[in-house]
């Protein structure tokens, strides 16, 4: 075996859910996409991977505290979804024969071990899939920001930001409404600031700046891709 190839992936709620279900998380996709890491690990033993799964299919802290909640309790909502989608993630890797571990960041220990740094190193040396669920645990962030920190904790060399919107990567403008708009194959941090490029939310692209953790952002959603992204196939836009 070589060198470990230690990747984060952060996996948006959305992509969980599909037009073709009526469910907040659709198995079919799910089912694609634990094949695809399946494969992908299957293809090379030496990457481990951890996912940090978001929560939008199911709420969103901001969706309430907008219609007068108090922010902190939403947001406890909003990590108590990623859980869901963690179990749900879970259960089709392990369909896939891949043992895989869900640590959570809020206590829970009767569904998921608790989020312990070291813990969670060990689960990948063994080749295991980690699964990150209930984001940081803090309120007021979000699981772009989640996924940042536990890669620069865990020293993983690159973030993976599947996208699910239809967008494959990081563009000069806004592609849905500026036809000219180009695709960079790699961009600095500098400059998506600068132009204001939301690639993740600003509080994750400050942090991987600030640690030099390079995000790999791509979509997610065509088949294959996750697959690609994974195995270090040229896809998307690197932000370095
Ligand atoms: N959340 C939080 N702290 C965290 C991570 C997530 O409070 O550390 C809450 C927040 O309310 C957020 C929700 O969990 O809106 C779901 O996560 P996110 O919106 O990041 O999910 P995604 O958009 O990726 O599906």
């Amino acid at each position: 075996m070589g060198e470990p190839r230690r990747i984060v992936l952060k996996m948006s709620g959305e992509a969980l859910a599909s037009s073709a279900s009526d469910e907040t998380i659709d198995a079919v996709v799910v089912e694609r996409f634990a094949r695809e890491i399946a494969e992908a690990r299957a293809a090379d033993p030496d990457l481990q991977l951890a996912v940090m799964v978001g929560g939008g299919n199911l709420w969103r802290g901001t969706t309430g505290a907008g219609a007068g909640m108090d922010r902190a309790t939403s947001d406890a909502m909003g990590m108590l979804g990623t859980v869901i989608n963690a179990l749900a993630l879970q259960d089709a890797l392990e369909h896939q024969a891949q043992p895989t571990r869900v640590l959570t960041a809020v206590h829970m220990a009767e569904v998921a071990e608790p989020y312990i740094r070291r813990r969670a190193i060990r689960h990948l040396e063994k080749d295991r899939v980690v699964i990150f669920a209930a984001g940081m645990g803090n309120p007021f962030f979000t699981t772009d920001t989640s996924a940042a920190l536990r890669a620069a904790e865990i020293e993983a060399h690159l973030l993976l930001k599947g996208t699910h919107g239809g967008v494959d990567g990081v563009y000069s403008a806004d592609p849905k409404i500026d036809p000219s708009a180009t695709r960079y194959e790699t961009i600095s941090f500098m400059e998506v600031i600068a132009k204001d490029l939301r690639v993740m939310d600003l509080t994750a692209i400050t942090f991987c700046r600030d640690n030099h953790l390079p995000i790999l952002v791509f979509d997610l959603m065509p088949p294959g891709n996750l697959r690609r992204a994974l195995s270090g196939e040229q896809i998307g836009t690197l932000v370095r």
